[in-house]
C-alpha cells in the first residue's frame, strides 16, 4: 500500500495546531492536521477574551472559522484521531489512526492537551512522561517541560505546541504558541535548505506598495536591504549560496507587496467570508432597514418580475 507522505503531520486541530497550520500552510509546505477526540476547547462555555470579538464568540463558530482559516492555507483537515507514531528507517515517521490511515511525515507537531499516547516509544518513558500520585494512584501525564520554549523536543523532527506544551493557559496563548512552533518548523526547514541563521527565520508579512519609499526597479537597494537584514557582519558564505538564497527572498519580499487595489479586493473577499459563518437572521437584522429594502428592489427586475 502507498503511504502518503507530507511535509508535516499536525496532531491535534484546536488553536495551537490550528495555528501551526496556518503558518507552515501558507509558506507552502505540504500539512495534514488530524482531529478527533478529547478537547479543551470544547469544554469552554463560551470564549470571551479572545482579541477581535467584543462581545465574545461561541465555540463552534470559533472552531468553523480556525478551520476555514487552515482550508483558506492549503492544508487538509481530516476527521480521525491519531493512534500511534513510530520512527521509521529513514529517519521519518509513521502515522496511525484509528480509521485505519497511514499517513508519513519528517516532522510531526503534536497538539493534544489531554493526549500523549501516541507518542510513546519516540523517547524513553522517563523523558516523556511525568509520574505523579492522586487518591494514592500513580499516574503517568505527557511532561509538559519535554519541549523548549519553541516547541522543539530532543527527538528530531517531534514538536509540541499549545497546552500540551505547558502553554494553554488561555486559548490566545496556545494559538500564539502554534504559531511560534510554526515559526520553528519553518526555521528549520530553511536551514536545512542552505540558510543560514540570520536568513532562516521567515516573516509571513504583507506590505503596502504605496508606502515603498524607494524604487521598485532598483536592484541595488534590494540587495542592500538583503544584506542590512538578512546577512551576518563578517561571513564567509559561499557566492553562490548567497545569491540563490538574496534572489529567493527578493522574489519573496517583493510578492508580499500589495496595492491599494489588491486591498481593496481581499477586504471585500474576507468579509464576504467572515459573513458566510454568522447568522442570517442576526445579519439581517443590524443592518438598517432601509438599505434592506433597497437591496432587495435592486434585486428585482425593473417591470416587477424577480431576476432570474
Ligand atoms: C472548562 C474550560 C474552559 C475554558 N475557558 C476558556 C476561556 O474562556 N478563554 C480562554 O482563553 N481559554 C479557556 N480555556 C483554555 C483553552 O481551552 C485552551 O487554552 C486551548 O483550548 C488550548 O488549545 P490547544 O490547541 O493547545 O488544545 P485543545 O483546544 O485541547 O485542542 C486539541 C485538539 O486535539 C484534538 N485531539 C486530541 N487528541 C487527539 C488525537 N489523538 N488525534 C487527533 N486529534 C486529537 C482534539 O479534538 C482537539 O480539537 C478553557 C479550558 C477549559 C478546560
Amino acid at each position: 500500500m502507498l503511504v502518503p507522505i507530507h511535509d508535516v503531520v499536525i496532531v491535534g486541530g484546536g488553536p495551537a495546531g490550528c495555528a501551526t497550520a496556518v503558518c507552515t500552510a501558507r509558506y507552502g509546505l505540504d500539512v495534514v492536521i488530524f482531529d478527533r477526540g478529547n478537547s479543551s476547547l470544547r469544554r469552554c462555555a463560551f470564549l470571551e477574551n479572545y482579541l477581535g470579538f467584543p462581545a465574545g464568540i461561541d465555540i463552534k463558530t470559533f472552531y468553523e472559522l480556525m478551520h476555514a482559516h487552515v482550508a483558506e492555507a492549503g492544508c487538509e483537515i481530516v476527521s480521525d484521531m491519531v493512534e500511534s507514531i513510530i520512527r521509521t528507517d529513514d529517519g521519518s515517521f509513521r502515522v496511525r489512526t484509528q480509521d485505519g490511515r497511514a499517513v508519513q511525515a519528517p516532522r510531526i507537531v503534536a497538539a493534544t492537551t489531554y493526549d500523549g499516547e501516541y507518542l510513546r516509544g519516540l523517547d524513553s518513558d522517563n523523558a516523556m512522561f511525568d509520574t505523579h500520585e492522586h487518591h494514592g494512584e500513580a499516574h503517568e501525564e505527557f511532561d509538559r517541560e519535554y519541549a523548549d520554549v519553541n516547541g522543539q523536543t530532543p527527538v528530531e523532527g517531534l514538536y509540541v505546541a499549545g497546552a500540551l506544551a505547558g502553554r494553554g493557559e488561555q486559548v490566545q496563548i496556545a494559538a500564539g504558541h502554534g504559531m511560534t512552533v510554526g515559526r520553528e518548523v519553518l526555521a528549520n526547514v530553511r536551514a536545512a535548505n542552505g540558510r543560514w541563521p540570520e536568513a532562516a527565520t521567515h516573516y509571513d508579512w504583507l506590505r503596502r506598495r504605496e508606502a515603498l519609499d524607494y524604487d521598485w526597479d532598483d536592484e541595488e537597494t534590494w540587495h542592500q536591504r538583503f544584506a542590512d537584514h538578512r546577512l551576518p557582519d563578517d561571513h564567509d558564505i559561499e557566492q553562490d549560496r548567497l545569491e540563490r538564497v538574496r534572489e529567493q527572498e527578493i522574489e519573496y519580499v517583493k510578492n508580499a507587496h500589495l496595492n491599494s487595489t489588491e486591498i481593496e479586493r481581499r477586504r471585500e473577499r474576507a468579509h464576504r467570508q467572515l459573513a458566510t459563518h454568522l447568522d442570517d437572521e442576526l445579519l439581517l437584522e443590524v443592518v438598517d432597514d432601509d438599505r434592506v429594502l433597497q437591496y432587495a428592489e435592486e434585486q428585482v427586475e425593473p417591470g416587477g418580475g424577480d431576476s432570474e
